[in-house]
């Protein structure tokens, strides 16, 4: 009886490694090569199946990319392919070697499914590219029971990819921002394109110095970089530099999001300095937890929230005066015509210089100074999608969270451009996922 198990039981696994065959040449089919047979490992852990070449096809030299007479067989190699129902997947193959008369030299034979360095085949690394968009990379590792280092790359062989074969086409606005992945001043320079048609990730630099900018506009040349019409950007001096020498046509635009970002953390310098103070000459702690009461914008804020404002609005404090002038700023973004936008401005930073609240002159001297290139943001108004360089800095703040823990400059490049540069992907046989 047992025995007559075994054999039903083989002969079900046989008629199934038939089947897993025919789907692979429905799926994943390549000329001058034949899926030969599919069976378990030793272990039973993963399903191994044989390729070989098809019968009188030349192999392809992996230089010239031509047929090219056959030199010798080198051991079977192991790719890997997606996993199947928690199995792993392996086809195995010889690669040929070729003695190329193009290059006279012998080289390895070229195989669609992979390339000659990584284990993973093209439809996995794929596959796990897409997840590893969704997944952060060692999610997407544990889903699939692999190595977060196969995730790193099948990322990195995607990116390559891209970035290869992207097209740039006509620029015309960027936005150029700077982002903290690290501790310790560490910064990476980021470009994006703000076309209204088209948002994406140019660029990522290391540092956020005048070569890191500058290194974007090498990768794209001169003559694109002249036909940019607008450019966005905060007032950090190494960009503002730049711009001005590698895109002197354009209209330069401090963005609403940069100043907003930069009055914010004025104010909150002003809270933690005067909290300190209170603390220690031990007055009541009105300003504890009063953080995002200050940051967030009212309309954001809880109902029990709005009452502890308004509670700590009364108080005759630096924080509170910050905080109105701060609300009183955003009226600027209202006006729609650059004369009266400038007034307003000009008010507004006369107000504060006699605030006698250091952070917040700092703030206006900073404005004074780059008056034109704010008023710009009024100039240039109807013609950029504004508020898309916030959204992109959320997302690329997003794709560094997902990848914590990994913060070395090629990981964060590789997952930058890989979630925000809209890349277009290696040609796939089927679509697995
Ligand atoms: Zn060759």
């Amino acid at each position: 009886m047992a025995q007559f198990i075994l054999v039903v039981v083989a002969a079900a696994i046989f008629h199934f490694m038939l089947q897993l065959i025919t789907i692979l040449n429905r799926c994943h089919r390549f000329r001058g090569f034949v899926y030969q047979q599919a069976s378990f490992s030793p272990d039973h852990k993963s399903i191994e199946i044989a390729v070989r070449p098809r019968k009188g096809s030349a192999a392809i030299c992996s230089r010239c990319h031509q047929p090219a007479p056959g030199y010798d067989q080198l051991a079977e190699r192991r790719f890997e392919f997606i996993p199947f129902w928690g199995f792993l997947v392996f086809l195995l193959y010889s690669m040929r070697r070729v003695d190329c008369r193009r290059c006279q030299a012998v080289f390895v034979e070229e195989v669609p499914w992979g390339d000659g360095k990584r284990t993973l085949t093209r439809a996995y690394m794929l596959f796990l590219a897409r997840w590893a968009r969704r997944l952060s990379w060692k999610e997407t590792a544990e889903a699939f029971r692999t190595s977060w280092e196969k995730v790193f790359d099948a990322v990195e062989h995607v990116v390559t990819f891209g970035l290869e074969h992207r097209l740039l086409g006509q620029i015309d606005a960027i936005g150029v921002d700077e982002i903290q992945y690290a501790k310790g001043h560490k910064y990476l320079t980021l470009v994006y394109q703000i076309d209204l048609g088209i948002t994406r990730l140019l660029w990522v630099g290391r540092e956020r110095t005048i070569e890191s900018f500058q290194g974007f506009f090498t990768v794209i040349g001169d003559e694109l970089a002249a036909k940019i019409v607008f450019v966005c950007s905060d007032m950090w001096e190494p960009y503002l530099k730049v711009i001005r020498e590698k895109c002197s046509e354009a209209l330069h635009i401090l963005d609403r999001f940069h100043i907003v970002a930069k009055m914010n953390k004025a104010l909150d310098e002003v809270r933690a300095g005067e909290s300190r103070r209170i603390a220690s000459e031990g007055r009541v702690p009105v300003l504890k937890k009063s953080r995002w009461l200050l940051l967030k914008r009212e309309q954001n804020l809880k109902t029990e929230q709005l009452f502890r404002l308004r509670d700590l609005l009364r108080y005759n404090l630096k924080t509170v005066r910050a905080y109105l002038l701060k609300e009183a700023f955003q009226q600027l973004w209202d006006y729609s015509s650059p004369t009266w936008a400038g007034r307003f401005l000009d008010d507004w930073c006369r107000q504060v210089m006699r605030s006698r609240i250091e952070p917040m002159k700092k703030i206006a001297r900073s404005l004074r100074e780059h008056r034109e290139l704010i008023l710009n943001y009024f100039r240039a108004q109807k013609l950029l999608s504004s508020g898309v360089v916030e959204g992109l800095n959320n997302k690329a703040k997003l794709t560094m969270r997902k990848s914590y823990g990994f913060r070395t400059f090629r990981c964060l490049e590789l997952a930058l451009y890989h979630s925000l540069g809209k890349l277009p992907e290696p040609e796939s046989t089927h679509d697995f996922f």
